[in-house]
């Protein structure tokens, strides 16, 4: 497993809509492998693939705080078939939008239909921080970050600090 970049918005990789993987083979477990030693390195609990630079459909997540690393979820052509009518609001963050928090409204709850690493068709029914996370991640595969929730105030205030933040890293 290797641990990858990740990138800090503003980047034109984090606002594309991804293609769909169209096949599950070494290259993408590899992948798999990669963003989930990425993600409990950051620590988060969600990284999906455009986050590294990688133009694919799948996401990884472990929303489980109590236990962490012990249930990696890799979501490959990841689609909501169902939302609850109920919503709620949390704070979110991004590791792509390091240190800053605010707080979004999604469904409450949903269906996510995907495919795992054997190739095999799942739907599972997600609720708490598996839903938010997951359609957190859902929207970095079609190039949407949460600040987009924001007000363009606000938003531009936060891309205005990554984009200090950048320079400053580049410099070391
Ligand atoms: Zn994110």
């Amino acid at each position: 497993m290797t641990r990858r970049a990740i990138l800090i918005h503003p980047d034109p990789r984090l606002r594309k809509v991804v293609p769909a993987i169209e096949t599950v083979d070494a290259e993408v477990r590899k992948l798999a492998d990669d963003m989930l030693e990425t993600m409990y390195d950051a620590p988060g609990i969600g990284l999906a693939a455009p986050q590294i630079g990688v133009m694919g459909r799948v996401f990884v997540m472990d929303c489980d705080r109590d236990a962490p690393g012990e249930h990696p979820t890799v979501c490959i052509n990841p689609k909501i078939t169902w939302t609850s009518d109920a919503r709620v609001t949390g704070e979110e963050g991004c590791l792509s939008i390091p240190d800053y928090y605010a707080e979004v409204e999604r469904f409450e709850k949903i269906r996510l239909a995907f495919t795992d690493l054997d190739g095999a068709a799942h739907e599972e029914e997600y609720d708490g921080q598996w839903a938010i996370c997951a359609q957190h991640e859902l929207d970095h595969l079609d190039g949407k970050l949460f600040i987009d929730y924001l007000s363009a105030m606000r938003r531009t205030m936060v891309t205005q600090k990554m984009k200090k933040l950048k320079k400053e890293r580049a410099r070391g």
